[in-house]
């Protein structure tokens, strides 16, 4: 029920996404994931609390270039760890995260398990790795990938991807919120802003069919066609 997205040196990876998961808890959640990019990625999901998540992080922690983080309310599958997000493809090679609900998911789940993927969830959200890889497999850019993904998708949503070994964080909304944060020295994405305040108040808010790719130099939001949005940032006044 709500996500979380970021990549710089304003914090640790890790400290970044797990204080922006516990200032999304009041948005009531049954489940908590994160997934960090390094050379490869690293997931790590637990049904249950943000602290349960913690506990069961590697004792060095979670470090990396970029990563997302998500704290879910079922709609589709039980809460366990496997329906918990972030959900990846077969290869391993993107994570999402993913509030609200894929109306065709069913229709796009049984193309894509024709089409030789095995799912290993009961999620609406899996679809969306498998898309990502599909359209990669095709040879398209990530970012062309991702946004065919997306292009596919009937319902609502908010929606974030990382690939391993890069610093961009990709995300697409639809009837779910979704708000970008500037720091000083990296950026942000959440559902609502209360995940980043401790780091920055200014923010950009995002658009239904608008899509956005944040890296630690900066921000691009594009509209359904890929044109270029000017954003205008918003400093807003939080007194938590
Ligand atoms: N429909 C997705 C699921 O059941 C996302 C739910 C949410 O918004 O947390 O996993």
């Amino acid at each position: 029920c709500g996500i979380i997205g970021y990549t710089g040196t304003d914090g640790a990876v890790g400290d970044v996404l797990l204080t922006g998961l516990s200032g999304l808890e009041y948005r009531g959640y049954d489940s908590a994931g994160v997934a960090v990019s390094d050379s490869s990625l690293s997931i790590h999901k637990r049904q249950g609390e943000v602290s349960e998540l913690e506990e069961a992080l590697p004792a060095n922690g979670i470090d990396g270039v970029a990563g997302i983080g998500h704290t879910r309310w079922s709609t589709h599958g039980p809460p366990t760890d496997t329906n918990a997000h972030p959900h990846t493809d077969c290869t391993g090679d993107v994570a999402v995260v993913h509030n609200g609900i894929i109306e065709n998911y069913q229709q796009l789940r049984s193309d894509l398990e024709t089409g030789g993927h095995e799912f290993i969830s009961d999620t609406d959200t899996e679809v969306i790795p498998h898309l990502i890889e599909t359209a990669l497999e095709t040879g398209a850019s990530r970012e062309e990938a991702f946004r065919e993904a997306v292009h596919q998708l009937e319902g609502s949503y908010a929606v974030a991807a990382v690939f391993p070994g890069s610093e961009t964080v990709y995300a697409a909304r639809n009837e779910s919120p979704l708000v970008l944060g500037i720091g000083d020295n990296g950026h942000y994405l959440a559902s609502d802003v209360p995940a980043f305040i401790e780091y920055t108040d200014r923010v950009v808010y995002l658009e239904d069919g608008q899509f956005a790719r944040i890296n630690p130099s900066g921000i691009v939001v594009t509209d359904e066609q890929g044109a270029v949005v000017e954003t205008a940032v918003e400093r807003i006044e939080w007194d938590p």
